[in-house]
């Protein structure tokens, strides 16, 4: 039997390293920093965290490398309530890391290694089929193997559990994937690649969510920043807009709105009223700093107001 709501999250995992400096290095210089701030990051891993502080039941299906990062993230998740049994040591790949230096303007420059979540693959997540057996939805994004999440959503298919889409990066979105996805949650940019359609005005939005119906997507809500969200499926369209926050930090928006949508999907929302409840728990990560810091806890939403 199914517990009350369970989603698997498939994907990245990365350890995030912020470095302060006043600003970027030359070829060859070397620089002292003001500061160095180890995090958690990775698409999969925020939409996972996300989810679990909204009181739901988490499977992250994942890789990590046999090293102290690969350690200190699972040891981060199990803190956050999430089931890690099924995360995979890779003995071959390091942890997924990401460099990121921030200068005295904020801007920034990031190198991500992809390590071991290059290694997640369809036999990762056949491993882990009782689980994704014994969930409501399956929430996967790109940054791992398409491999991996085309396995997730097949399995998720024959057993009727909701398929719920990150495509992104967009590079790496299979017609086959596209086939097997119930919901689509797309940014514009990511929408605009997959569909050849850019988006300014609402009749942009309506042309892109369309062409990716066309493509066997069920369900589509397209992410526009500040501007909301707009919505299409076989009940037509609509636009919800975003609340009206003093944004602090938008990084990681996408992935508290994407986990907060199939949360409430799952907990028999529709997709217009999911949507709604998504865009506070984004709203409250934006005036946060952080990622997987800025997410908020179901305590925290229901006691929010603008
Ligand atoms: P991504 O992080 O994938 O680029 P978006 O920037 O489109 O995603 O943001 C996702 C959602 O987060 C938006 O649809 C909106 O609900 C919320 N959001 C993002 N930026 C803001 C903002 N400045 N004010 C309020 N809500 C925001």
């Amino acid at each position: 039997m199914k517990s009350a709501r369970r989603i698997c999250v498939v994907g990245s995992a990365n350890i995030d390293l912020t470095f302060r400096t006043p600003r970027f290095p030359q070829p060859g210089e070397t620089l002292t920093g003001y500061s160095q701030h180890q995090g958690m990051g990775g698409k999969g891993a925020n939409q996972a965290v996300a989810a679990a502080r909204l009181g739901t039941d988490v499977t992250f299906i994942a890789c990590v490398g046999n090293d102290a990062f690969g350690k200190a993230a699972i040891d981060a998740y199990e803190a956050e309530g999430i089931q890690t049994s099924v995360m995979r040591r890779a003995e071959d790949q390091p942890t997924g890391t990401a460099a990121i230096l921030v200068d005295d303007h904020a801007e920034n420059c990031i190198i991500v290694v992809a390590g071991a979540n290059g290694r997640l693959n369809a036999e990762d997540v056949k491993a882990a089929s009782s689980m994704i057996e014994q969930s409501d939805a399956v929430l996967c994004q790109l940054e791992t193997p398409v491999v991996a999440a085309v396995e997730a959503f097949r399995l998720a298919r024959t057993l009727d559990v909701l398929t719920v889409l990150t495509p992104a990066p967009a590079e790496h979105v299979t017609d086959q994937l596209l086939a097997l996805c119930d919901v689509c949650v797309p940014n514009r940019l990511e929408i605009s690649t997959l569909t050849g359609q850019p988006v300014e005005t609402e009749a942009d939005a309506l042309r892109a969510a369309e062409l990716l119906r066309e493509r066997g997507v069920k369900r589509v809500a397209l992410t526009m920043g500040g501007n909301g969200v707009f919505l299409l499926d076989d009940s037509g369209s609509a636009h919800i807009s975003a609340i009206k926050v003093e944004a602090v930090d938008t990084t990681g928006a996408g992935d508290a709105f994407t986990a907060a949508l199939t949360v409430s999907l799952v907990d028999g929302m529709t997709l217009t009223e999911s949507a709604r409840w998504a865009s506070t728990v984004a709203a409250i990560s934006v005036t946060r700093i952080g990622t997987q810091t800025a997410f908020p806890t179901l305590k925290e939403v229901n006691e929010w107001s603008p």
